[in-house]
């Protein structure tokens, strides 16, 4: 599928490139509305939007496996990461932010009751898994990598959630 041209649901003379990353719907930046999770439709932010549940189990499945997955390479990410600071706070949101729209795209961008809950624990676990066992093993007891590793994948795994929402 190539990419098309995005024109604003609102107005459709205004082309653009964002989309509210709540329900997708294209919109133009009069119509955006900046949240701390990103751009969203005005619909959306009152709430006014119908979220429809249509996953199936396959649909579950295939997202819970890929957000697992996801989650043990983030805690290699995290331990990376975590060595580098104060930096990782802004970097936690980019990263979240694709994983959590890659198990959106493997759930066959369905939702699902408590797959945001699922779908970032999933993460958080997954990147634990991984993440403690290396700072055990390579940076014990140096405190920081330790803090500034979880407060990466704490930062990630909020973002994650917020798109599965
Ligand atoms: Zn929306
Ligand atoms: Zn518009």
């Amino acid at each position: 599928m190539s990419e098309a041209t995005l024109y604003c649901a609102n107005h459709p003379n205004v082309e653009t490139l964002l989309r509210c990353n709540r329900c997708g719907k294209p919109i133009c930046m009069k119509c955006a509305v900046r949240t701390p999770v990103g751009y969203r439709c005005e619909e959306c932010i009152r709430g006014q939007q119908t979220v429809f549940y249509t996953a199936t189990k396959t649909h579950k499945a295939a997202g819970s496996m890929v957000a697992l997955v996801l989650g043990l390479l983030l805690g290699v990410v995290a331990y990376f990461v975590g060595q580098l600071s104060w930096l990782s706070i802004f970097i936690a949101p980019v990263v979240g932010g694709v994983v959590g729209e890659a198990i959106f795209r493997a759930s066959g961008r369905k939702r699902a009751r408590r797959f945001d809950w699922i779908g970032g624990g999933l993460v958080a676990v997954g990147a634990l898994l991984t993440f403690l066992p290396l700072y055990l093993l390579f940076h014990f007891p140096y405190i920081w990598t330790l803090l500034w590793g979880l407060l990466f994948v704490a930062m990630a795994v909020g973002t994650v959630y917020a798109r599965l929402r």
